[in-house]
């Protein structure tokens, strides 16, 4: 009996891919070790007639990078291996990846069940703008998967998850959402972002659709916005050619080369995210002035055994309340020096920020309230720095308090 080959571990897969484009038919014979950057916005064709088929979709020759790039290709390839899934597309930020998974799977007239916390920009998308568009969205506590069966219309046509969830990381149960959305035919989206395929492959779940704000972790550096989208071959074709070529959210061959590079390093960064989180959360929660620490790492998440079972890490975002309430908060972000006051987070700096008036300024003070994004609450994505060098940093912040 042959012995089954066995698959490359996650770091290798990050880092030698599926070994494609690295070719260039040029006068000498090429082999780059990374993927050129195709710095070109259209591709020549060979005659009248080959241009004429492209269009026709007869041939798969590359006509504009709008549609198609690629570097982009590349990068797509990646991403559609890394998360298991047949094809993606990549996106020129996490909200065009929102609205174009969205728009791909909704017209007029169409309901959207998702999580009630919520990236603070997709937040706004579902309660501002789509419905504007009369697309629906009900949020509903994401903790608990019955939440999402009883809100479930007959013109339901996505179900959305985020989880953990940003800022509050609320955990949702992927596989019992999508046993109940399979029985209904609903597809389920999950926002990836916290976790990277690194942590959680939702597509191996049974959900449809993986989303990534590939701003965060996959860049990993703090110099990219961009966004990708992972899921069935012929889903995946319709978001390109009919949302990505109307809407016209595409990245740039550019930023397509930025993420191909943080890939490469993706597993070794996440791990010492990880790594930092766990040491500063408990550090967080041994110190007097803070509160409460939200961390799925820690036991006294509430989530604590879903975290350890439906991921494989616990990230390396951490929320936590400090005494003095808001006003407590506001002393630490304003006398941190190491750490950078900032939105964004999965950056190789430490980030801290206020939800409240900062990324989730798009909920209302009784939609705060109700989702769990207390007033007092600061939200920390820990780099990579040395740990001590954090710890210290926020210890003589506290101290101010
Ligand atoms: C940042 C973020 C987004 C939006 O992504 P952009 O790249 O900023 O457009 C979506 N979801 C989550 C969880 C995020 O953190």
């Amino acid at each position: 009996m042959a012995a089954r080959k066995k698959e490359p571990g996650f770091a290798t897969l990050c880092i030698h891919g599926k070994k494609h484009l690295d070719k260039h038919e040029g006068e000498k014979p090429i082999r780059a070790i990374s993927t050129p950057i195709f710095q070109s916005s259209t591709f020549a064709f060979e005659n009248a007639e080959h241009g004429a088929a492209v269009f026709r979709g007869e041939d798969a020759s590359y006509v504009y990078t709008r549609l198609g790039n690629p570097t982009q290709t590349a990068l797509e390839i990646e991403m559609a291996y890394l998360e298991k899934g047949e094809a993606a597309l990549a996106l020129a930020s996490g909200m065009a990846a929102a609205t174009t998974a969205v728009l791909n799977c909704c017209q007029v007239g169409d309901h959207i069940v998702s999580g009630d916390t919520l990236y603070g920009g997709t937040h706004q998308l579902f309660t501002q703008t789509l419905p504007r568009m009369g697309i629906t969205v009900t949020e509903v506590p994401a903790n608990d998967p019955a939440n999402f069966a009883k809100a479930i219309k007959k013109n339901t046509k996505l179900i959305y998850l985020e989880t953990p969830a940003n800022p509050t990381l609320v955990l949702t149960d992927i596989k019992a959402v999508v046993k109940i959305a399979r029985a209904k035919g609903i597809p389920v989206l999950v926002d990836n972002t916290f976790c990277t395929p690194y942590l959680q492959n939702p597509l191996e779940m049974g959900a449809d659709i993986v989303l990534h704000s590939a701003t965060k972790y996959i860049g990993g550096h703090g110099d990219t916005v961009a966004g990708i989208l992972v899921g069935k071959a012929d889903w995946i074709m319709q978001a390109r050619m009919e949302i990505l070529r109307d809407v016209g959210g595409c990245i740039s061959p550019f930023n397509a080369w930025l993420l191909l590079r943080g890939l490469k390093t993706l597993p070794v960064r996440m791990d010492r995210h990880m790594a930092n989180a766990m040491e500063v959360a408990q550090f967080l929660s041994y110190h007097p002035k803070v509160d409460k620490v939200i961390f799925p790492g820690l036991k006294t998440h509430p989530q604590h055994q879903l975290a350890a079972s439906q991921q494989r890490g616990f990230g390396g975002m951490i929320s936590f309340m400090v005494s003095g309430g808001r006003e407590g908060g506001r002393v630490v972000m304003d006398n941190v020096k190491l750490c950078t006051l900032a939105v964004s987070l999965g950056d190789v700096d430490t980030l801290i920020e206020h939800p409240a008036t900062m990324t989730h300024s798009t909920y209302n003070e009784e939609e705060l309230l109700t989702v769990g994004i207390d007033p007092a609450m600061v939200r920390i994505s820990v780099g990579l720095e040395n740990v001590e060098d954090i710890i210290a940093d926020l210890r003589q912040a506290l101290a101010l308090i």
